[in-house]
């Protein structure tokens, strides 16, 4: 790639989405089920859940959404997704994040069965992860990895650098770039000399949650800067990535938004329908 692209997540989730659908459609009998617990009423987590169940409904997955006041217990969630994991109509669950103080993510995540464990939490399909087998594995990084491969850029021996070392986005990404063959740094608070690391990047991915963090000398001419993060700000929602100053150096960008943020939903319905194929329902 000579000249800078802005690489359109949104573009190529619909396509992902659309054959999502036609697979699903191909295959017939019983659709892909997917169940989404939310707790309390947060509504950045009612915005996300209720775009999760529209996608669904798109390409042919039935979604139900499971609400729990902000009060239940720990015990009671578990017990909730105890009754999920045989439900035969069921292939895959979620729990919505953030989870009240007194209930323990770690905990919630290693209940749910790791064949139906569309976020790709458990410690199970972490280990897979890393191990370099097949399984469930978080929905953005996997997305992220999809747009560079269907955008042409070649990630076998690149140096990636990622800003971000949370269990959602940053570890997976490592795991899943070193996997392509990538050389990879991965870069968090404690890091000495962060723009020069950067700066040494082919391929740059943030994800640290601070508006415009990433500004233009962090970035190797002609590098892939890859923008996860969403901030809300007075101007609207931004990404880590400071794109007005940054696009024209880069060889190709993720913009914010329309960039990382539609893959997540277009592969966790990916997910989904991978769940249900290995549910023995599809011979
Ligand atoms: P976390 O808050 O869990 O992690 C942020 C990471 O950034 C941490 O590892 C932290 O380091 C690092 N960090 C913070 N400040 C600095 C700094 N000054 N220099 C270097 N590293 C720093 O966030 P998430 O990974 O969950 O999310 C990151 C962003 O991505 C958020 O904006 C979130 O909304 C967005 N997001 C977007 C998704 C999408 O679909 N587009 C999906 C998931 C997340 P340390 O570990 O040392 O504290």
């Amino acid at each position: 790639m000579t000249e800078s692209s802005v690489l359109s997540g949104r573009a190529f989730a619909k396509e992902v989405r659309r054959n999502l659908a036609d697979e699903i459609a191909g295959i017939g009998g019983r659709p892909p089920g997917l169940a989404v617990i939310i707790v309390a009423d947060d509504p950045a987590s009612r915005v996300y859940v209720s775009m999760k169940e529209k996608a669904c409904g798109k390409v042919g997955i039935d979604s139900t959404v499971v609400r729990l006041e902000e009060t239940v217990s720990q015990a009671e969630l578990l017990r909730v997704i105890d009754r999920l994991n045989t439900d035969p109509l069921i292939d895959g669950i979620l729990c919505q994040l953030p989870l009240p103080g007194h209930i323990s993510a770690a905990i919630v995540a290693s209940a749910i069965l790791p064949e139906k464990d569309v976020d790709g939490f458990h410690p199970e399909n972490v280990g897979r992860l890393w191990r370099g087998e097949d399984g469930l594995f978080p929905c953005t990084p996997v997305g992220i990895i999809a747009l560079m491969k269907h955008s042409g850029i070649s990630m076998d021996g690149a140096d990636a650098v990622i800003v971000g070392r949370s269990n959602i986005v940053g570890k997976p990404m490592a795991a899943l770039l070193l996997r392509e063959n990538a050389t990879v740094s991965v870069a968090h608070s404690h890091t000495f000399d962060l723009e020069g690391l950067c700066r040494r990047a082919d391929i740059l991915i943030a994800a640290v949650g601070r508006p415009r963090f990433i500004k233009r000398e962090f970035v190797k001419p002609g590098a892939t800067v890859i923008d996860v993060g969403i901030s809300r700000t007075d101007d609207g929602l931004a990404g880590d990535v400071d794109f007005d100053n940054v696009a024209d150096i880069s060889g190709a960008i993720t913009p914010v938004p329309g960039g990382v943020g539609p893959l997540t939903i277009a592969f966790l319905l990916s997910n989904t329908v991978k769940a249900w194929k290995n549910s023995g329902v599809v011979s």
